[in-house]
């Protein structure tokens, strides 16, 4: 590689950072010296989920980081000091197959500002893709980030290639768009991820690929005054409406010559877990928005204990839980009860009253879960649920690190 590309490699990787929608695990600077074997650069590499659930990592960069807008919250804005670079589509397509023929990356995240125009910016992107697949038969996993006022046409021929589209909503209210993003419109980037739905399902109905990984979106978080309510309602509605596969929250980090309508300090990274583990209750628990938000305050998730540890303590009167009678859908509501141990308990108890040994064996949660559950050698004497030191006695160390 030459030193102008990475140069460009640096600046575009450490750009595109800022996206959550890739979890970024880059390595420290090491090179492997005259004797030794290999280097690292640091530069852009993260992981990804495929469709049949490997994890998969990927180049993850920006085609430039040159841009026409001026997102307030955003590094590449136009009025930004940045160090500027911009690769051809060439230069990724070289960069890309020269990663994956050394084994360092199994795909690309592909990014970018807008330059020129949307329709220009997006068709670079699809042409990097189309490259790859057509002229070098690359099967390695495609994340495209959309430009949200590109032609529909472009959007589509991406998806013809890529394995995932995504298109940043970054901000959960129009109002609070229109105030930090004044360039983006909410609904136009409505509307492309409808267009981009309709024709994953259509593709789904005719047995063809477009997109099979479905589309994505990040909420940027604490950059304007959203609650976590708003935040999950907006999330809420993208997945009913719009068939999201998933929505990224990144918490706002301050940036050098800042707007003054910014904050001036992150907001507690706990903030963001929080809003990944409601958004798990949305998708596979069946809890709805509201449920949700009630566990906490004023809109605001209790930073202290996880969402469905905060729903079930507001909550008493629903608990114990007799799990050898209840339902699939109240299992799921007991804190310390996974998915997967919810279905393991209700494919054990059809042959056999569930005791609490059992109940060891099929969940790693039964600390936590205990004071909400009966079984059939159990039942909370005293009622667990009504001491008033509950809370305390849950949340320890240790418990923090289960999901639920
Ligand atoms: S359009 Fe994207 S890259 Fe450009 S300023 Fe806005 S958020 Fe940043």
């Amino acid at each position: 590689m030459d030193d102008a590309l990475i140069e460009k490699l640096g600046i575009l990787a450490d750009a595109a950072k800022y996206d959550a929608s890739c979890a970024s695990s880059g390595a420290k600077p090491r090179s492997g010296g005259k004797e030794g074997l290999g280097s690292t650069t640091g530069a852009g590499i993260c992981h990804a989920y495929t469709p049949d659930g490997r994890c998969v990592s990927l180049l993850k960069i920006l085609l430039t980081n040159h841009c026409l807008f001026d997102c307030v919250y955003c590094i590449n804005r136009r009025s930004s000091n940045v160090r500027r670079a911009r690769f051809t589509v060439a230069e990724v397509v070289e960069l890309t197959l020269g990663f994956y023929k050394r084994n360092c990356i199994e795909g690309l995240f592909l990014s970018s500002g807008i330059i020129r125009s949307p329709d220009h910016t997006m068709e670079q992107m699809m042409l990097v893709a189309r490259t790859l697949r057509r002229d070098h038969g690359f099967a390695g996993y495609i994340h495209l980030k959309t430009i949200p006022e590109a032609s529909p046409w472009l959007i589509e021929q991406a998806g013809l290639w890529a394995d995932r589209l995504s298109i940043n909503l970054e901000l959960p209210s129009d109002h609070s768009l229109k105030a930090f993003a004044p360039e983006k419109n909410g609904g136009t980037i409505k509307a492309v991820m409808g267009q981009v739905n309709e024709r994953i399902v259509e593709a789904k109905e005719e047995r063809r690929r477009f997109s099979p990984a479905g589309q994505s979106t990040q909420l940027i978080v604490g950059a304007d005054d959203a609650t976590d309510r708003s935040v999950l309602e907006t999330s809420g509605t993208l997945y009913q409406r719009y068939g999201l596969r998933r929505v990224y929250y990144s918490a706002f980090s301050p940036i050098p010559e800042a707007s003054s309508v910014l904050p001036v300090k992150p907001p507690p990274l706990q903030r963001e877990n929080r809003l990944y583990q409601a958004d798990w209750l949305l998708r596979y628990y069946g809890f709805t928005v509201e449920e949700i938000a009630s566990g906490g305050e004023g809109g605001m998730l209790d930073l202290g204990i996880d969402p469905k540890l905060a729903w079930a303590l507001k909550n008493r009167e629903r608990f114990p839980v007799d799990v050898n009678r209840a339902d699939r859908e109240m299992l799921l509501r007991v804190p310390g009860l996974g998915a997967r141990a919810v279905d393991k308990i209700l494919s054990a108890r059809r042959h056999t009253r569930l005791r609490m040994e059992d109940l060891g064996r099929l969940s790693s949660g039964l600390r936590r879960a205990r004071p909400f559950l009966i079984a059939a050698d159990y039942h909370p004497v005293g009622g667990l649920t009504d001491r008033l030191d509950l809370r305390q006695r849950l949340v320890t160390p240790s418990s923090q690190l289960s999901l639920f």
